[in-house]
């Protein structure tokens, strides 16, 4: 149930919702100063609430990505919510720009939506308090109209935020996406990329020069953000170089031939095929005419009681599995590898096994410039 510190909550149109352990630990912060500057029990339960929302507000965020996801026939995998915001993991990559532009602008417009009803719930019930509301003021006018006016706040700053137009925001992707098509994707990632460069860059200048106008909070805030954005532009401008190097590189010129391979006939013991094996890898299985007719991987050979006794390869190899072809790119195998339950996966051509490339092999050639073989 405890997955990588994360606690699986609730279930929304098929996406796992998990919280993150540290939400607790920012909720009992939220309790603290609720306590300390709105007084005793019910003003730590103002903190906790107010923690709460806030959470709310990131969930409803993630699950506009997700159902956009899902209505994109893209199969969102999970939600976790950690203190700093929500993580929305996607069982595959968007095929297109256009794909990607509604899935990204999905989270921001759910806070919008949301924003925008409590803003009608509260010109009905209280109007001056619309715009009476300040987020200063929070701690100390603890209110029945209060928490719609914050929550109201929480969401109309998650989506200004979530879409500025830089990396790693929404925003940014949305930009990218937009441009996509008239200068191409490459093009368009470095462009939004320099963007956020440029922009961190004068925000810091700026905060820096300017700072006797911040509180020591707000420019602590600010050069958060702006590193954020530094370090997010840099990641995605990244991920694009390494994604056009892997379409320059055909899976025949990065494949090796393994180390070892199996006959179907051959009688091993699952304890000496194990020592072969690490996690994620497979061992072809290639007939006397030097066809591909099996993979034993990792899976098929895990502790059994009867490991010493020796067992016929046909017998534990799988005979369902992807092939990849010597002139397909890096890039496609990359997907195949991600699409399958393997690691590794055979290059055949024609009917001739060739070689295996595994997920490693695919990210070496994504760092280095040298080339194997
Ligand atoms: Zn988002």
């Amino acid at each position: 149930m405890w997955r990588s510190g994360s606690i699986p909550v609730v279930k929304v149109a098929g996406i796992t919702v998990e919280v993150h352990l540290t939400f607790f630990i920012v909720a009992a912060l939220g309790a603290w100063q609720g306590w300390r500057f709105l007084g005793g029990v019910k003003g730590a339960l103002y903190g906790i609430l107010g923690i709460v929302i806030l959470f709310g507000a990131v969930l409803a965020h993630e699950i506009g990505h997700g159902l956009q996801a899902r209505w994109q026939k893209l199969m969102p995998g999970r939600i976790i919510l950690l203190p700093v915001g929500g993580l929305a993991y996607l069982g595959a990559r968007p095929v297109n720009a256009w794909q990607e532009l509604i899935i990204a602008l999905s989270g921001p417009l759910a806070n919008l939506a949301i924003a925008l009803i409590l803003a009608g719930g509260m010109y009905v019930i209280a109007p001056g308090g619309l715009l009476a509301f300040r987020p200063s003021e929070l701690a100390f006018l603890p209110g029945s109209t209060l928490f719609i006016s914050y929550s109201l706040w929480v969401n109309a700053a998650l989506f200004f935020f979530n879409m500025l137009p830089v990396f790693p925001m929404d925003g940014g992707t949305i930009i990218r996406a937009a441009l996509a098509s008239p200068t191409g994707y490459l093009r368009a990632t470095q462009l939004v990329a320099w963007l956020g460069w440029l922009s961190a860059a004068g925000f810091i200048m700026y905060t820096v020069l300017w700072r006797h106008l911040f509180s020591q909070a707000v420019m602590l805030m600010w050069l958060a953000l702006s590193a954020i954005v530094l370090l997010g532009s840099w990641q995605e401008a990244q991920a694009v170089y390494q994604r056009r190097r892997l379409l320059e590189i055909t899976v025949g010129e990065q494949c090796r031939k393994p180390a070892v391979t199996f006959a179907p006939w051959e009688m091993v013991t699952l304890e000496h095929t194990r020592e072969l094996l690490r996690r994620g890898q497979a061992i072809p299985v290639v007939s006397q005419t030097g066809q591909i007719v099996g993979l034993v991987p990792f899976q098929a050979v895990r502790r059994r009681p009867d490991d010493r006794s020796p067992v016929t390869i046909a017998h534990i190899m799988t005979t369902t599995f992807p092939a990849l072809r010597p002139d397909e790119t890096l890039w496609a195998a990359l997907r195949e590898i991600e699409r399958s339950s393997f690691e590794t996966l055979p290059v055949v051509s024609g009917n001739t096994f060739i070689g295996v490339i595994s997920i490693d092999d695919i990210k070496q050639a994504m760092r280095g410039p040298q080339r194997r073989r």
